[in-house]
């Protein structure tokens, strides 16, 4: 059985096609498919997604993409609304939260000051709630690393994990498990690979980003949640595994650092 920890399957991209997406992966063997949610407006509609499905589940939180348009209620609205769900199994998560400092527009001066201060309150709300957090990190390992340090939110997924070896082995030593998927398909991605190949194994989680982070088969196509087994073969190789170990290894990870999805 395989997870895909990180799976944009409400987006605007899959239509009405969400749930039937969720079914062919399930015939792929993929168990479970972890939806984070970006921003307030989507938080009820990744909870139905997950129930009306029967191999997701989903997290709450807003994405650094999402800050600019995301105001000071908007953190009592999430801590509410995760309040509410700790009683639905469903629930996983605190996520998708992070920071990016790779979109100009979020890098101006007042919009890092926002994204710091949005990434630090909901890792205080995952902290409060005991939840692993979902964490996008893009050109921004090491500030993510300080909050994560000072704050010591219970774990979780540092996803589509793009940093330095030392850099990964901060997120190891905090609890977190490193996100791989679609860029370790690109044989040019040669820092991605080489860290799929050396890290511990029990660190590394498989996720699609779907409909991003496309595998080189599908490049620029719409990923979808059916690519884990592949993209799972192509980590198999690198570390000169079977499929059926790194399936094994990497589920077994994904609960461990989700242990309401365990439970
Ligand atoms: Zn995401």
């Amino acid at each position: 059985m395989w997870i895909d920890t990180h799976c944009h399957l409400d987006a605007h991209e899959f239509g009405d096609e969400s749930a039937a997406q969720a079914a062919l992966a399930k015939a792929q063997g993929v168990g479970m498919i972890v939806i984070p949610a970006v921003a307030t407006a989507n938080f009820s509609i990744v909870a139905q997604l997950a129930a009306s499905v029967d191999n997701a589940c989903y997290a709450l939180g807003i994405h650094p993409i999402y800050v600019p348009h995301a105001e000071e209620d908007h953190l009592r609205v999430l801590r509410e609304q995760v309040a509410a769900a700790m009683s639905d199994p469903r629930f996983v998560a605190l996520g998708e939260i992070g920071l990016d400092f790779f979109i100009p527009m979020l890098t101006e001066s007042a919009m890092r000051e926002k994204q710091v201060y949005f990434f630090r309150e909901q890792l205080k709300i995952a902290r409060d709630f005991d939840l692993p957090v979902l964490m996008h990190v893009r050109r921004s390992q090491d500030v993510v690393l300080k909050h994560v340090r000072q704050i010591r939110p219970n774990g979780g997924i540092a996803h589509a994990f793009n940093g330095s070896e030392q850099q990964a082995k901060g997120y190891i030593d905090l609890g977190f498990k490193l996100g791989f998927g679609g860029a370790m398909t690109f044989t040019r991605a040669l820092q991605i690979r080489r860290l799929a190949a050396e890290l511990p194994l029990e660190s590394i989680v498989l996720e699609t980003d779907a409909p991003d982070i496309s595998p080189s088969w599908i490049h620029p196509g719409r990923n979808s949640p059916d690519q884990i087994p592949r993209i799972g073969a192509v980590l198999a190789e690198l570390r000169g595994l079977t499929p059926e170990a790194v399936a094994a290894a990497t589920s077994s990870n994904a609960r461990a650092v989700l242990p309401r999805l365990a439970a």
